[in-house]
């Protein structure tokens, strides 16, 4: 059983990816070629964002959006802890610094409440950084909410591609997300990529620029100092067909999540989904009090299970120095209880019934199945 099978899909789409990245090995023109363009203006139809601009990875797409707000030199931005470590590394490179506040304990994410609380202990703050955790997409609405004017909203919506929220896709829920097609992700390439979506022309205008070393009119016109970050034309030959999928991995994946939840929900706590929304399920992650004991379980039963994550970002030693917003105990606490099950579009009703199965004897100390 694998964690995430990209097997699955090659199995299904595998040749007509391969055909296309012959194609790119063939006209030769590598980078930010005819296929990134295609893949710009599919990928902003898919998510109703009005400029896609994509880049080399998902850190770069928060730098690139970060300098684009004009963040300045020691500029504090709001971030949850209980993230991948990019989200809050993209802060400092972009030379701010990053205010860890803690989550919701329901959705894993920064809601208004830790916005708030966030901003009434740090008044200077210019903007916040959401995370749309596992794929389940920020209430980008409630936090606009308890936003103080001229303070700016970014969505890292690196595991959320595919998800929406009250009829709209993460891409199109905050004025500017990034995202990330790293291979695992819920839309991946076959390497690292990334992009920055946003309804607003002057913020794609800037990203364009950033991610050819600041070019103006032309590469040799350099306005500002940008950076190199660009897709690969393979890459998004690669992304193009994995997006023509998504939306029927989109409803595969629902179906996966809600066997678990039925199969799950009466032994654990299983993710709870906000009404109007829907997650892309980039993970599949439990609470449990002992979840050493599901992790032991699994293993030695050949399934396959990660943590997501271990530890919270304000007790990492990298990043332990940063402010914080007082109380941090649902980062800190979830990551002594979180566990995240085999999850991808392709995982069978027997595999599925193997993780229930073993999960429950876990918790149940053997009587679960
Ligand atoms: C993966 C990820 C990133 C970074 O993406 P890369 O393409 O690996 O640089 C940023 N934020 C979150 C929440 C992620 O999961």
């Amino acid at each position: 059983m694998q964690f995430i099978d990209l097997g699955a899909q090659r199995a299904r789409i595998g040749a007509g990816i391969d055909d296309a990245i012959a194609a790119v090995v063939a006209h030769g023109d590598f980078i930010l070629g005819p296929e990134v363009a295609d893949f710009e203006r599919a990928l902003g139809g898919y998510v109703g964002a009005e400029h896609v601009v994509s880049c080399a990875n998902g850190t770069d797409a928060l730098v690139l959006a970060l300098r684009a707000f004009g963040l300045g030199a020691g500029q504090k931005v709001i971030v949850p802890s209980f993230t991948f470590a990019a989200t809050a590394e993209a802060v400092v490179l972009a030379g701010g610094v990053p205010v860890f506040a803690d989550v919701e304990r329901s959705t894993f994410n920064l809601g208004p409440t830790e916005v708030e609380a966030a901003f009434a202990a740090h008044p200077d703050a210019a903007g916040v950084v959401a995370v749309d955790l596992f794929g389940l997409p920020a209430d980008y609405a409630g936090l606009r909410e308890v936003l103080p004017p001229g303070a700016f909203l970014l969505a890292d919506a690196a595991q959320s591609m595919g998800a929406e929220r009250d009829g709209s896709k993460a891409g199109s829920l905050a004025e500017v997300t990034t995202t990330s097609f790293f291979p695992a992700k819920p839309l991946g390439c076959y390497g690292d990529g990334g992009a920055v979506l946003t309804q607003r022309r002057e913020v794609a205008d800037v990203v364009r620029s950033l991610r050819v070393h600041g070019k103006g009119e032309h590469k040799y016109d350099n306005e500002r100092i940008g950076t190199n970050s660009r897709l690969d034309s393979i890459q998004a030959a690669v992304l193009l067909p994995k997006l023509g999928i998504l939306e029927e991995e989109m409803r595969s994946r629902q179906e996966v999540a809600a066997r678990y939840a039925v199969g799950l929900g009466s032994v654990l706590e299983v993710p709870q989904v906000p009404d109007g929304v829907r997650s892309a399920w980039a993970q599949y992650t439990i609470v449990h009090p002992d979840r050493d004991a599901i992790v032991e379980q699994l293993r030695a039963e050949g399934i396959p299970s990660a943590i997501y994550y271990p530890r919270p970002l304000h007790l990492q030693t990298a990043y332990r120095d940063f402010p914080t917003v007082a109380d941090l105990t649902v980062a800190e606490t979830l990551s002594t209880s979180v566990v995240s099950l085999p999850m991808h579009p392709y995982l069978s009703h027997d595999e599925q019934d193997r993780v229930v199965a073993a999960v429950r004897a876990a918790v149940t100390g053997g009587a679960g199945r």
